[in-house]
């Protein structure tokens, strides 16, 4: 057997993204950067609002395409894929959290978190058992049949977190994931956060606001002026 040699879960070079502006400068929002996330490791992003947080979110996830530089994702170069190819891709790899938890109001909690595998065509059967599981780890065990509308903030979140796990993904991107809910709520997602990136050796890529959040990831990085830069390594 050949030595496999190890790299990193996540790769980016030198992302720039820029929008045009119709005639005037185009907006520079990134320029140049680059970050390498390991398995399972939490990376929080701060930075000020505007700084671009939600803009390499997108391009990390896939979302949206950098105006020059590649992600790779285990070793795939995202950006190569075409479109199909690259949804299937962010289906398969990726889990997403958005501060508005983006749930389908006419489905159940059960029926949200079981999505994801339905779409890349895996029978209920084994998906079921599954989505079920990982709405008793975020401990919402009594509420499957409910719908958006007849759960809580906190608890609608908590099943956007169980659906973004569904695939089994290597890294899950979470835009201020707490930025609509109160105190307590954010603290209890903070910490299933953290156990389940813990526990399944799933990596985190957050943007957030939070001081409580900020302090429980493995590195903090800012964004300023286009360019990411470690603030704290934990
Ligand atoms: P953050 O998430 O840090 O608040 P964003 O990534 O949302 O920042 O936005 C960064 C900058 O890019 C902002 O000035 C915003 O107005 C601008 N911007 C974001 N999306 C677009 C777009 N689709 N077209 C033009 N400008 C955009
Ligand atoms: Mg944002």
């Amino acid at each position: 057997m050949g030595v496999t040699r190890k790299h990193p879960l996540l790769q980016a070079q030198d992302l720039w993204k820029e929008y045009p502006m119709g005639g005037a400068e185009p907006l520079r929002v990134l320029r140049g950067v680059d970050l390498e996330i390991q398995k399972g490791e939490i990376v929080v992003v701060v930075g000020p609002s505007g700084s671009g947080k939600s803009t390499l979110l997108h391009i990390l996830g896939g979302l949206d395409h950098p105006t020059q530089g590649n992600v790779l994702v285990d070793n795939d170069d995202m950006f190569s894929l075409s479109e199909e190819e690259l949804a299937s891709f962010r289906n398969r790899k990726l889990g997403f959290i958005f501060q508005f938890h983006h749930l389908l109001h006419e489905f159940t909690a059960l029926e949200n978190v079981l999505m994801p595998a339905l779409v890349k065509g895996e029978p209920v059967k084994t998906a079921g058992p599954r989505a079920t599981t990982l709405l008793r780890e975020v401990g919402l065990e009594e509420r499957l049949k409910h719908r958006p509308s007849e759960l809580s903030g906190g608890e609608q979140q908590r099943v956007a977190v169980a659906r973004a796990l569904m695939n089994e993904p290597s890294l899950v991107l979470a835009d201020e994931p707490s930025g609509n809910l109160d105190e307590d709520n954010s603290s209890r997602l903070h910490r299933l956060l953290v156990e389940l990136s813990k526990k399944k050796g799933v990596a985190f890529v957050i943007a957030t606001h939070n001081p409580d959040l900020t302090r429980r990831g493995d590195r903090v990085l800012r964004l300023a002026e286009g360019k990411l830069v470690g603030q704290r390594h934990g």
